[in-house]
């Protein structure tokens, strides 16, 4: 049997795994550090992601995550030269939910707009309707890269800046830890010695080809389960300087994406358990229905637009609180469960697990 070892080895090339890598090369520099992908380099839940950055946060963790992860792609997009677009942020909400949005936000305030909500069309560059009691509310901005792109540079600079690799095609399928190491036995029967393992393989963390063992018990413990997640396309081109819009009591918002010349809308469909592989995961016509239904209750003349999108799946721990867990004093890290906003806290989570290792 073919052996080869390294000092840490980081499971899963998607953005969370990129970002591990990226952290990780740069901290220790003399470690031999392998990302292993079993498909290809950011194909997971990272290909199908709308790549949507706002410094936003449920929880004071996730406030603190989404802060640490815009300090981060900032520099990022400046030092690797990432295409992005930014829009002026925007909310739908209820007149008293003015604290609420506040305490979300990281390092920007939310204001009140003045006037009412169906005098905002101008502003917002789109006609809008409302019979609720709704107010508009205005403050930050929201970014959108292209994830793919961004998980292929990090790791493309982590590469040759340092003697980190990536292998694509060479799934794990156990891992073995013993006292001074840990076995990963690889898809092509060969097995890899590593001093510390990063495990970031998204929604594979249940019912994937590892999980078992001590991934399962972290899947358990934060009772984690896969759920669909849809962002629809709407074939309109956006006018320059047109806002994102985010609908506060529909966990839904619309962003402007000049480069595709259309907006995209995202939406909580509520398809819990789905399977990662083999289903074929689609938009159904309930995701459409839904889409349609909150997008005609503000933005009628865009339901006839609706045409395409994204549709995959992500992990979601109980609380929505992502993972960070350690194992096997810090040599083994699972890091993930981004419940739908993974590539929104990734630099956060990365920079916590690669903190976390000795
Ligand atoms: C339609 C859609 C829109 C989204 N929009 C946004 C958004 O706008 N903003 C936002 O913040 N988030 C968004 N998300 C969520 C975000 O995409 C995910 O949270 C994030 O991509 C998860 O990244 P990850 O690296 O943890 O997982 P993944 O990208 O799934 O990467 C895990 C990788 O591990 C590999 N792998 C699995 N098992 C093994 C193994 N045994 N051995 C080797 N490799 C393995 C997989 O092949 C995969 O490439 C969206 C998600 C979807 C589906």
């Amino acid at each position: 049997m073919r052996r080869r070892s390294c000092d840490l080895a980081i499971v899963g090339g998607g953005i969370t795994g990129a970002w591990c890598l990226y952290f990780a090369a740069q901290k220790f520099p003399a470690w031999r550090i392998i990302l292993l992908e079993r498909s290809r380099i950011a194909g997971g839940a990272t290909a199908h992601s709308a790549g949507v950055f706002f410094a936003v946060g449920r929880s004071d963790r996730e406030r603190h995550l989404a802060g640490r992860s815009a300090v981060h792609y900032a520099a990022v997009r400046n030092r690797l030269t990432l295409e992005s677009s930014e829009a002026p942020a925007y909310w739908i909400a209820d007149s008293t939910a003015l604290p609420a949005l506040r305490k979300m936000s990281v390092g920007f305030t939310v204001e009140c707009c003045q006037g009412d909500l169906e005098g905002a069309t101008d502003s917002l560059g789109l006609r809008v309707v409302s019979d609720a009691a709704e107010t508009l509310f205005y403050g930050g901005t929201s970014i959108s890269m292209e994830p793919t792109a961004v998980a292929t540079a990090l790791i493309r600079h982590s590469a040759l800046s340092s003697s980190a690799s990536a292998c694509e095609g060479v799934g794990v399928q156990q891992i073995d830890a013993t006292a001074g190491a840990i076995d990963l036995v690889l898809s092509d029967g060969s097995v890899l010695t590593a001093g510390r393992i990063i495990v970031a393989v998204g929604p594979w963390i249940v019912n994937g080809p590892i999980a078992n063992g001590p991934i399962e018990s972290v899947a358990s413990e934060r009772d984690i389960r896969i759920k669909k997640v849809v962002a629809l396309h709407i074939d309109q081109a956006p006018v320059s300087r047109s806002p994102a819009i985010f609908l506060y009591a529909h966990d839904a918002y619309l962003m402007p994406i000049p480069r595709r010349k259309q907006w995209l809308f995202s939406f909580r469909s509520e398809e819990w358990d789905v399977k990662v592989e083999g289903q074929g995961l689609t938009i159904s016509q309930l995701d459409r229905n839904l889409a349609r239904s909150i997008l005609g209750q503000y933005f009628p003349d865009l339901v006839d637009h609706c045409f395409g999108g994204r549709v995959f799946c992500d992990a979601y721990t109980a609380d929505l609180e992502p993972v960070v867990c350690s194992r096997d004093n810090d040599r083994l890290i699972v890091v993930g469960a981004g419940g739908g906003a993974g590539f929104r806290l990734a630099p956060g989570l990365a920079e916590e697990a690669v903190l976390r290792l000795v």
